[in-house]
């Protein structure tokens, strides 16, 4: 494909015109602002971006990509790090103007467009006295997050996104709206819970809702100094943690330029119980910092997006340990430390309780056993692209060197791009199975955001 062919607003006339929503090509003014995702290092520049405000522009796109056989690709909340949302010199589903929220409360369920975020979720059922398990930052899409999986403060109480993930309404490959549910494509709900984006346009998602407003939550920072022997005590402590309590921890340098271990515990629970359930992590060394107090989930999670600004470069790499043990904590400080920039951070996701109760073959989600999924998160200014390949490595080393401790299995929606054939181990025995799935509703491979390409 050419360049010179995809420039051209002719060719895309029987795209745009029946079209509620709009259709945007690189000549477009408004294209570049769309097209930016909040990694700001990914360029990929898709041929058109339509807007969808509809189902059924999503309907119509999908079939005229097909038809004239461009790459077709979706973006929910556009956080994806490798930057899967868009292809390069395809048609682009942007899904950003489908954000409504409907609560049911009595059945205590949300019903949410393909293109909401954790914060439109939770402000929605905030009102309501209730919420679900969301990323850790507000500007994240439930679609992708639930799609992979999805890991957050709530994990040890309510499970995983896709764990409360009833029901999907989904544009196949062949340009179908289907619903996936207990009753309906039964199967295809299996494989959005965790799975990836790999079957279709999830145009609407149902979740299950928990009553919660108020949560006991914040930072604990310890020195670094201490770092080794609070981790130790730390990962006695999550082994007996209780399920209303789940504690993301790691490593994140503060405005004065000292780098600290964190622990981030959140406890949805009775707060009385919360300050019992949490006060030993408080005997763990000499804090530097103690911001943990009751805050509503809606705060909490707003409160973190200063962490992860939109527009920065970043890079992932991650792994996933049963625990941790002496070897591991040497890795992550002796290879960690020091954080390759002021804005990288080391997280580990705290995976335990509800979510490890889940059966490996209850969703696609197959790694069901307490672990904690460690995050290189390497982060960067724009100003400063000579300095890519140094936080990448720095990202990819302790990556490499925590493997041999690590399972196997990988979060996908942590994968790098060129980590192709770490899918089939992230998804176990599970696998086998969705690419079964994949034959059904996606056989000529349209959406192959993780699994796609390795259809037999
Ligand atoms: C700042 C930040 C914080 C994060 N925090 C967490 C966290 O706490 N827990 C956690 O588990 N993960 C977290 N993540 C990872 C996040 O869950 C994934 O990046 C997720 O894919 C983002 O979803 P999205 O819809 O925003 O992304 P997008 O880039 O829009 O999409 C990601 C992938 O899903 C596909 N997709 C998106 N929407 C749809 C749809 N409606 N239908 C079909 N396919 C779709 C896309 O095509 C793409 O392949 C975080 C990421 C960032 C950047």
């Amino acid at each position: 494909m050419t360049t010179t062919f995809v420039q051209n607003h002719a060719f895309f006339n029987d795209l745009a015109a029946p079209l509620t929503g709009e259709l945007l090509i690189p000549d477009d003014a408004a294209y570049e602002q769309v097209r930016h995702l909040w990694n700001g290092k990914v360029k990929t520049q898709p041929a058109a971006i339509v807007r969808c405000l509809t189902v059924q522009d999503v309907i119509h796109t999908v079939r005229w990509t097909r038809t004239h056989g461009l790459p077709l690709s979706v973006r929910g909340g556009g956080h994806d790090f490798a930057g899967r949302a868009l292809s390069e010199n395809g048609v682009t589903i942007d899904l950003s103007q489908m954000r409504a929220v409907t609560i049911d409360p009595d059945a205590r369920t949300a019903h949410v467009q393909g293109g909401a975020t954790a914060g439109d979720l939770i402000e929605a059922a905030e009102r309501y006295g209730l919420a679900t398990a969301t990323a850790t930052i507000s500007s994240v899409g439930m679609s992708g997050f639930t799609l992979g999986g999805g890991y957050g403060p709530l994990t040890g109480a309510y499970g995983l996104g896709a764990d409360n993930l009833l029901s999907a309404q989904v544009v196949t490959a062949n340009g179908q709206l289907v619903t996936a549910n207990a009753q309906e494509h039964p199967d295809l709900l299996w494989g959005l819970r965790g799975g990836g984006g790999n079957f279709g346009v999830v145009v609407s998602l149902e979740y299950r809702l928990h009553p919660l407003t108020t949560v006991l939550a914040g930072l604990l920072l310890y020195p670094l100094e201490q770092a080794r022997a609070v981790l130790h005590r730390f990962n006695e402590f999550i082994a007996a943690a209780p399920d209303e309590l789940t504690i993301p921890s790691g490593f994140l340098q503060m405005p004065d330029g000292q780098t600290v271990l964190f622990l981030s515990p959140t406890y949805c629970g009775l707060l009385e119980a919360g300050e019992q359930a949490i006060a030993p992590l408080r005997t763990f060394g000499k804090l530097l910092v103690d911001r943990v107090q009751p805050v509503t989930y809606n705060a909490l999670i707003h409160g973190q997006d200063a962490l992860a600004p939109e527009g920065r470069h970043y890079y992932i790499q991650t792994q996933s340990l049963n625990g941790l043990q002496t070897e591991t904590i040497e890795v992550l400080i002796e290879q960690g430390l020091p954080l390759s920039s002021p804005f990288s951070l080391i997280e580990l996701h705290n995976f335990h309780g509800a979510a490890s109760r889940v059966g490996v073959s209850e969703t696609a989600f197959a790694l069901r056993q307490d672990h904690l999924t460690v995050q290189m998160i390497a982060a960067w200014e724009p100003q400063s692209p000579d300095e890519e390949q140094r936080h990448i490595q720095w990202a990819q080393n302790i990556s490499q060197v925590l493997a041999p401790y690590a399972f196997k299995w990988g979060y996908i929606n942590a994968l790098d791009e060129k980590e192709q054939e770490r899918v089939p181990l992230a998804f176990g025995p599970n696998y086998q199975r969705l690419l079964d799935l994949k034959r059904t509703y996606d056989p000529d491979d349209v959406f192959s955001s993780t699994i796609g390409h390795l259809v037999a």
